[in-house]
């Protein structure tokens, strides 16, 4: 009888949900228990911001990511949940850029200097800080207007090939650079490709990172409020010009900066994707 109750509660439920490459996907779990698995890799259920009855996971897709099905499952007290996320083929712009040579080819006694500094960076986005720090929506930095969206194909001097990592706001004069959200500073100083760097930890794997900036108003360890004013603008690093660079770490992986504020505020403002028991209601 109780083998038959247990098998009762076992339904097998299909979400489905699309995400592009390098785009993220924030999903509310009708319950804040279980295990949420992704391939063989367990994602974290974190706490809801607005429904302690509910929990949430961020999913960040790389932009290198191919098309493909990803067969997820949630794996709670009563369910075995599958969920399925299409990676699909986002569309990004090309942009061809002439910059100062010696970022593009950089000369030998730089090398240790930048090989250092990427190490560094990724020493501190593959680190996930279990605490959140933030419990409102996120915000942009600046009141400007977007000049290069976040997955531009880019090719420097026509011989480098990237992407673009964040997005570009027009600040042509130094102007005050506002933190996303609240969270504590984990790096404040001047690096060879991304000049002028401030990068806030959030918690929980979610890092904002504001690049070419001319001045430090915050320092190593300081706590963050959202809106508090971090820096100045400027054009330091490997820039075409003075802007703002803005970009987030999810998890270690370079998300688009816009489309993940979007997904994740919707924690506070419904409706938002959700996954819900089919065995339960009225949560
Ligand atoms: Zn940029």
């Amino acid at each position: 009888m109780k083998f038959f109750l247990i098998l009762c509660l076992f339904i097998l439920s299909a979400f489905a949900f699309d995400v592009g490459n390098g785009k993220s996907l924030v999903v509310t779990l009708d319950g804040p228990q279980g295990v949420f698995k992704l391939n063989d890799r367990n994602i974290t259920i974190l706490p809801h911001p607005t429904y302690p009855n509910k929990g949430f996971v961020i999913i960040p897709i790389d932009y290198h990511e191919q098309p493909h099905l990803i067969e997820a499952q949630w794996l709670n007290t009563n369910e075995h949940m599958g969920v399925e996320i299409n990676v699909t083929c986002a569309t990004y712009p090309t942009e061809i850029l002439t910059v100062d040579n010696a970022k593009v080819c950089p000369p030998p006694e730089v090398l240790q200097r930048i090989a250092l500094e990427k190490a560094e960076a990724e020493n501190i986005y593959n680190h996930i800080t279990p605490e959140r720090y933030w419990n409102k929506p996120f915000i942009r930095p600046i009141d400007s207007i977007t000049t290069s969206q976040y997955g531009s194909a880019r090719t420097y001097n026509s011989v480098l090939k990237s992407y673009h990592g964040g997005v570009d706001f027009r600040a042509k004069t130094p102007l005050p650079i506002l933190a996303s959200n609240d969270g504590v500073v984990v790096l404040a100083k001047e690096r060879y490709y991304a000049g002028g760097t401030v990068i806030i930890d959030h918690g929980e794997g979610v890092y904002s990172c504001y690049f070419h900036l001319s001045e430090f108003n915050v320092k190593v360890g300081d706590p963050i409020i959202q809106g508090q004013n971090i820096a100045l603008s400027g054009a330091t690093g490997r820039i075409t010009g003075p802007h703002l660079h803005f970009g987030f770490m999810i998890q270690g992986i370079q998300t688009d900066p816009i489309e993940f504020m979007a997904q994740i505020n919707t924690l506070f403002t419904q409706p938002f994707r959700i996954v819900q028991n089919t065995s339960q209601t009225g949560q």
